[in-house]
Parts: structure tokens; C-alpha cells; sequence
């Protein structure tokens, strides 16, 4: 294990990863290549971490844990949010620049989420603060006092996805941050570079040594030795249901807690008094923001029999003008898949949509002239005429594909809307405050979104009903994933 400074040594194009506050190569000294999805390039080698270095993470994160980061008040870890935050901001050109070149997000998205980012961190630093126990008057014999004290849990593991580093890695590091756990975060294998900025950013900040680490490398490598790893307290996991699920069974070991904030197939129900003229963009970018790759995406889109074809004409003439390219591109509004794997699963639901029936309105290709050969481009794609049994109606695609389906009462389209294994989001465009109430209540899904979507808060709790997962991230609710509670006696008679 070699010491180096705070800043990550870029030796060519390698990083390594960071345990205990050093920059250390993988045991097995195996390193993989992580590429721009939008050029095919490889832009730099990652250690290719396994369960040696999931070890020595968790070592370091208890050290922290029961060493100085016990002893910081919550001021002192407020503070220390606020200063990363201000260096994030001063470093924000930097972290999107990263996050567009490592997993294709377009420049210009990537910019517009600063305040979500920086609110999220400031959010936390005023959470450090918060925290606190109740006192709870009892009916025992004698005079007792008893209170509850809010505790952190301990040693957090962190597995995140590609499709938002940036947002994931925060929403995991920062409660824990404010709560007084470590973290050991295990970065997706398609998007190593942005989390390992991130961990050199809040060691800069003043982080103490071991408690954030990254390792990097697989999710059956590095992921799985983490979710099993007996020193873990809790894993926070954002990711696929399939994952989520063998991650609940790697928990079982040491019953560690789990929160999962796991994959959907968000139903948009569009009524037939609905302003047209917001809800077809903002239809239309629920599912083709971050080409697809979103958790929320809006791919089963329910509309009033009554606008049906005219919603699917307009939402095909939006679709078509989307500006798709590399994401570096300030102008570009639609960048790249994040790999080639994702766009032949992609490109296998095209086909079984034209197989079992849907009709192609637009895209529904593969986008090889020119400058976009060498990525892993999709055309924005509408399906008209699909069933609510499809694979396109039924199966989460992550990438960019809307399924039209007319419904003639809101009672069908709520129970259609409903009856699907995930819960993750739902929308609804109407002008009436009634059906807007009702819909939000009959809805089976954690966030519901009326004339809106992606509305994303801090302070708003965000996670999954049914198999979208467990947990909450923002709000109040998110810090008491990191805290246990304790409830304590005290007899003083
Ligand atoms: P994934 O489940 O394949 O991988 C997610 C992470 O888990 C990666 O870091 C991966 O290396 C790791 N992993 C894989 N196998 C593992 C194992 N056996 N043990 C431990 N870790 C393992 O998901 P993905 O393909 O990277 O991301 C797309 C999925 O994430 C979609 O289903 C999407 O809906 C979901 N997602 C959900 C949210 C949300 O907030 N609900 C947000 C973003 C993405």
C-alpha cells in the first residue's frame, strides 16, 4: 500500500481506488477499463477490488467509526457538510464534466442538478444538527426516567448504480455523514470515476481518514463480499430489483439492515382535461432524460382515449427533435447508453415490441451515422397500440421507450396504473384539483407527481412501494435509516 497525497494520483489514465484515506491499488493488482460511452474510448483503469479490499474498507471504516470520527460533535460534522458543499460548488464544472465523459449524461443536465446536489449536502448539514431523542413519560413503579437516545448505526456499505454517481454517491455518503457513520461505497462497474472524485474532494474537505472509502470493481467481486461482510451494519443499495433481492439474502448473516431503492415502471396517466402543451414535454422527458436510464421513468404512458392519437402525434414530433449526441456538447439534449450490453437489451425490446404487436410511431433504431458510430446511441422511440401484457408494458427497458395505451374511465386507468410488481413513481396531468387528490391517494407508488415529474427534494422522502424497494432517501426519514434508537432507564428515587 503506497501513500500518496490528498489529490488522486492520475498516473496516465489510472486511478486508484481509496481506502483509509490513502489511494491504493486492488490486492490481486488486477485493474478494469472503464469507457466514454459516446465515443467507445477508454478513458482511464480502475483497481478491480475484491473481497481482500472489502476487508481492509471495513477495517477502516470501524477504525473510524470507534476512533476520532466518534468524538466529532454535531457541529463539527455540520461544518465539515457545509465545507464540502463549498468545495463542490467550486468544483462543480469538474464532477459533471466526469459524470458526462464516464457515463454519458449530457453536459447541460448534468449542470442543471447542482442545486439538487448542493441542496442535498447543505440539507444534511442542517439534519447534523437535528438529530435528537425523546423523553417519554413512563408508568413504572418507582421514579423513572426514560428517554430514547438517536445513535449512528455504524459501518454503512453503499452500493450505487451508473445512472446518477453524482446524486447516489451523496444521498449515501451524506446522511451518513450527518448521522456520525462510515461508509464503504461500492461505485457501479460502469461509472467508477465521479465517486472516486467525490471521495477526493471530501478528503480535501477535511473528511477523517476511513470514514468514506471506494472501492471499485464488480458487483459479484467487490459488491457481494460487501453485502455478506459480518462488520457491515447496513447496506444502502441503489440498483435492480434482481440485485436488491440477492442483497436482502446477503444480509441475513449478521441481520444487518437494508434499504433498497430498487427499479420501476412508472405509470404517467394523462386525463383528458390535461394542458397539453406542458404535459407532452414533460411526458415525453420522464422516459428520455438520461436516455431512459432513470429509475422514475414515466414508460407506461396512459392517455384519454378521447386525445390519445393527438398526445401520441405530438409526443412523437417532441421525441424527434430531441438534439442526440455526445453529452459534452452543451446543446445536446440526449446522450449515449451507458454500455454496449445496454443497448442490445435495449435494442431486444424494440424488437419484441414490433414482435408482439406495438406499433412504432417513432425512433425505434439504433443511431450509427457519423459522429454517433462509435457510441451506443438509441432514438428516442414511441410505441403506439400496446397491451398491458407486453414485455414493453410489463418490464423495466432503461432506455428510451414510451408505451402509449388509451384508457376510456380513470377507474381502468388507475387499476391498470396499479397492477404491475413495482411502485417506485407514478404521474398525472390534469387540470382538475379532484381527479388530481384522488389519483394521488389511489396510486401505488412512493412519489406521485401531478403536472410535474422528477420533482426531487432533500427534504422530501423518496423511495419504492412493492418491489421498487424499502427505505427512504430524503427527509427526516432518510437520517433514521442511519440511526438506531436506544431507549434508556434511569431510576432516580
Ligand atoms: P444493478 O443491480 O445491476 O447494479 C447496481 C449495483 O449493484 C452495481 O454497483 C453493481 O456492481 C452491484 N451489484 C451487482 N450484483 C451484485 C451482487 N450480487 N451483490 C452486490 N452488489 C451487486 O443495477 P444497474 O444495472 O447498475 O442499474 C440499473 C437499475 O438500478 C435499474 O433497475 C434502476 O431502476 C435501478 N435504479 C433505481 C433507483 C432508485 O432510486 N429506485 C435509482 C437509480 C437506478
Amino acid at each position: 500500500m503506497t501513500i500518496v497525497p490528498i489529490r488522486q494520483p492520475i498516473d496516465g489514465r489510472h486511478r486508484p481506488m481509496f481506502i483509509g484515506g490513502l489511494w491504493v491499488e486492488a490486492a490481486s493488482g488486477q485493474t478494469f477499463e472503464t469507457r466514454n460511452p459516446a465515443t467507445g474510448e477508454i478513458i482511464a483503469t480502475v483497481p478491480r477490488g475484491g473481497r481482500q479490499d472489502i476487508e481492509r474498507a471495513v477495517a477502516a471504516a470501524r477504525n473510524a467509526f470507534v476512533g476520532p470520527w466518534s468524538r466529532f460533535k454535531p457541529h463539527e460534522r455540520q461544518k465539515l457538510l457545509l465545507r464540502i458543499a463549498d468545495l463542490f460548488e467550486r468544483h462543480w464544472e469538474e464532477i459533471c464534466t466526469s459524470d458526462t465523459t464516464d457515463m454519458g449524461l449530457p453536459i447541460a443536465r448534468a449542470r442543471g442538478n447542482a442545486n439538487r446536489v448542493l441542496g442535498m449536502l447543505r440539507y444534511y448539514a442542517g439534519m447534523a444538527t437535528a438529530l435528537h431523542g425523546e423523553t417519554i413519560e413512563n408508568s413504572l413503579p418507582g421514579d423513572i426516567v426514560s428517554f430514547t437516545r438517536k445513535e449512528p448505526v455504524g459501518v454503512v456499505g453503499a452500493i450505487i448504480p451508473w445512472n446518477a454517481p453524482t446524486a447516489a454517491s451523496i444521498w449515501k455518503i451524506g446522511p451518513a455523514l450527518a448521522t456520525g457513520c462510515t461508509v464503504v461505497l461500492k461505485p457501479s462497474e460502469e461509472a467508477p470515476l465521479t465517486p472516486l472524485l467525490i471521495a477526493e474532494l471530501m478528503a480535501e474537505a477535511g473528511v477523517p481518514d476511513g470514514v468514506v472509502n471506494v472501492v471499485t470493481g464488480t458487483g459479484a467481486e467487490a459488491g457481494a463480499p460487501l453485502a455478506e461482510h459480518l462488520g457491515v451494519d447496513k447496506i444502502v443499495f441503489t440498483g435492480s430489483t434482481l440485485t436488491g433481492q440477492g442483497i436482502v439474502r446477503a444480509s441475513a448473516g449478521n441481520l444487518k439492515r437494508v434499504s433498497l431503492e430498487l427499479g420501476g415502471k412508472s405509470p404517467v396517466i394523462v386525463c383528458a382535461d390535461a394542458d397539453l402543451e406542458r404535459a407532452v414535454p414533460v411526458a415525453a422527458m420522464s422516459v428520455f432524460a438520461n436516455s431512459g436510464q432513470i429509475c422514475i421513468a414515466g414508460s407506461r404512458l396512459f392517455v384519454a382515449r378521447s386525445i390519445h392519437d393527438e398526445f401520441v402525434e405530438r409526443l412523437s414530433v417532441y421525441a424527434a427533435s430531441l438534439r442526440i449526441g455526445n453529452g459534452i456538447d452543451p446543446e445536446t439534449e440526449i446522450g449515449p447508453l451507458i454500455s454496449q450490453r445496454q443497448l442490445e437489451r435495449v435494442e431486444g425490446y424494440l424488437r419484441a415490441g414490433s414482435e408482439e404487436g406495438a406499433r412504432l410511431v417513432t425512433g425505434g433504431t439504433r443511431l450509427s451515422q457519423g459522429a454517433l458510430a462509435a457510441g451506443n446511441f438509441i432514438a428516442p422511440t414511441v410505441f403506439a397500440g400496446v397491451s398491458d401484457t407486453m414485455r414493453i408494458a410489463r418490464e423495466e427497458i432503461f432506455g428510451p421507450v414510451i408505451s402509449a395505451l388509451p384508457f376510456d374511465t380513470l377507474d381502468e386507468a388507475v387499476r391498470r396504473a396499479n397492477d404491475t410488481p413495482y411502485g417506485l413513481a407514478a404521474g398525472v396531468f390534469t387540470r382538475d384539483l379532484a381527479t388530481a387528490h384522488q389519483l394521488s391517494r389511489r396510486l401505488q407508488a412512493g412519489s406521485v407527481w401531478v403536472n410535474t415529474y422528477h420533482a426531487i427534494d432533500p427534504a422530501v422522502p423518496f423511495g419504492g412501494y412493492k418491489m421498487s424497494g424499502y427505505g427512504r432517501e430524503g427527509g427526516g426519514e432518510h437520517l433514521g435509516e442511519y440511526l438506531s434508537t436506544k431507549g434508556v432507564f434511569i431510576r432516580i428515587d
